[in-house]
């Protein structure tokens, strides 16, 4: 990596405030950088060259004009292509969105340009964030950098590729079952999913609206905490986001330094099987060195957490059955068999939409079907409220709750296409916080086999804050993120 390139988030802003380096040079170095190596890897749908650099220069001159730098000054982002961004396209990974370009900004988007970050481009994912190797992209897939004959994870497989790649030192990307942990854990780099609502879902391509939120991924928990800290809060163009306080979650890291007196909760029971024993070597290591950080670990019991899959595959694909019907060739998009109205309808979903998209359409689809709707969706709905008690219960006893993010490290492609089950049976540890609507954050936790192994801590609803405390001090006492795949 060049040097600019090799630099967190956080040391990026305060070199481009204090004048060091303008953001003009970063933006360059980082898009040479994307020119360079992302042929091989495909982490990026879009790059919008000229756009960074007009932003960057606009970031330069306001440094010039004004006495306070904004908090991202001068850093990079990369963007899942879930999210809208003016004049630039979103494909949400499908052919169905051909030649859509959004009329408006996503919130987060716009957050972060205001607090001084510059967008690089459009990260590659599954088709409408359904997947969790990103294989499921009508275009490309991307390749995992530490392995490439590996997936990076999914659904936000682009934007951890490029992160842990050095194309950018930080990434957003949209979690309704796991997409921005586990390709973190995949990749080796911090993945935060916010509690529901505390970051606005406004120019998010809606999948399951009850559990998408948008996160940050990066390197270290630092810069995690920073863009965090810009994403997070009210907006009134989305009814569901929270009213919470705004919170400058990277000022508080250096009080948990050391984390004398947190409970770390470990659900053994939940944890008993199917798990790599690579995965679960590194992450009793991990439970080490939070002890040794000064965290107490207790056990805890997280019953329902075995029907986690099963009614995260019923909720969010009766969700997406009702979100995804708006493709219909008639206002954006592709649009194919013009002439009859319902040949249209068919054909350009039939055409527009892949595999996993159609499976998920005619699954939800069944489970709100009248005769079904109680047998399937209404009993996923009451099962759902078990494992939000689940949780209640548990941080009765704990501040945080660790498993690993992924019970398996990055596999081989085509190695879990062929049985979708599989698949979806590899996002036991995520769904459940997604379910909850609680935030979860994965971070390296060390390897196996070469590859990277993430552990993911849990927290009570906008409890961002502790968990960022908690992986920090393990940062501070590990050096599993400072490795960099071999590029
Ligand atoms: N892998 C899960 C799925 O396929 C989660 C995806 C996500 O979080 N967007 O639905």
């Amino acid at each position: 990596m060049s040097s600019l390139t090799e630099l967190s988030a956080s040391e990026i802003a305060r070199r481009v405030s204090a004048r060091e380096v303008s953001a003009e040079e970063v933006a360059r170095a980082h898009l040479d950088r994307i020119a360079a190596i992302d042929g091989a890897l495909g982490a990026f749908l879009h790059v919008a060259g000229e756009r960074a650099l007009t932003m960057a220069r606009r970031v330069d001159a306001g440094l010039a004009a004004r006495a306070s730098p904004p908090p991202l000054a001068g850093v990079p982002v990369a963007i899942k292509d879930v999210l809208d961004i003016e004049g630039l396209p979103t494909t949400c990974g499908s052919r169905i969105l051909d030649g859509y370009r959004p009329p408006f900004t996503a919130t987060a988007v716009s957050r972060l340009e205001a607090a001084g970050a510059v967008v690089l481009g459009k990260t590659n994912m599954d088709e409408f964030a359904m997947g969790s190797s990103t294989e499921n992209s009508a275009f490309r897939p991307t390749r995992n950098p530490w392995a490439r004959d590996r997936v990076p994870g999914g659904s936000s497989g682009g934007s951890a590729a490029a992160v842990a790649a050095g194309m950018a030192p930080a990434a957003l990307g949209s979690d309704t079952g796991g997409s921005i942990r586990q390709p973190a854990a995949l990749c080796g780099v911090v993945g935060l999913k916010p509690t529901y609502g505390r970051v606005s879902r406004y120019g998010l391509v809606a999948f399951a609206s009850s559990l998408d939120q948008v996160g940050p991924l990066a390197r270290t928990v630092e810069d995690v905490a920073r863009v965090a800290a810009a994403l997070c809060g009210w907006d009134p163009r989305d009814a569901t986001s929270a009213k919470s306080e705004p919170t400058d979650f990277a000022a508080g890291l250096e009080a948990g330094a050391a984390s004398p007196g947190l409970r770390v909760g470990v659900p053994w029971r939940f944890l008993a099987g199917g798990v790599d024993e690579g995965v679960m070597t590194a992450f009793g290591r991990a439970l080490e060195d939070l002890r040794a950080a000064g965290a107490e670990l207790v056990d805890v019991d997280l019953p329902h957490l075995p029907y986690a899959i099963a009614t995260y595959y019923i909720v969010a694909t009766a969700e997406a059955s009702s979100n995804l019907a708006r493709y219909d060739g008639v206002r954006y998009g592709l649009r194919a068999g013009a002439g009859d109205l319902r040949r249209m309808y068919g054909e350009t979903r039939d055409r527009g939409f892949g595999l996993e998209v159609k499976r998920r359409i005619v699954l939800g689809t069944f489970v709100l079907s009248s005769g079904y709707y109680d047998a399937y969706y209404l009993r996923a709905q009451k099962v759902r409220t078990l494992i939000r008690r689940d949780f209640e219960r548990a941080f009765a006893a704990c501040d945080v709750i660790a498993t690993p993010t992924s019970p398996v490290p990055a596999f081989r492609f085509g190695e879990k296409t062929a049985d979708p089950l599989q698949m979806y049976l590899a996002d036991i540890f995520t769904v459940p916080a997604n379910l909850a609507g609680i935030p979860g954050l994965s971070l390296p936790c060390g390897f196996t086999q070469g590859l990277p192994v993430g552990l993911q801590l849990v927290g009570r609803p906008f409890d961002e804050a502790t968990l960022l405390r908690a992986g920090h001090a393990y940062q501070t006492v590990t050096s599993h993120h400072r490795a960099r795949p071999p590029l």
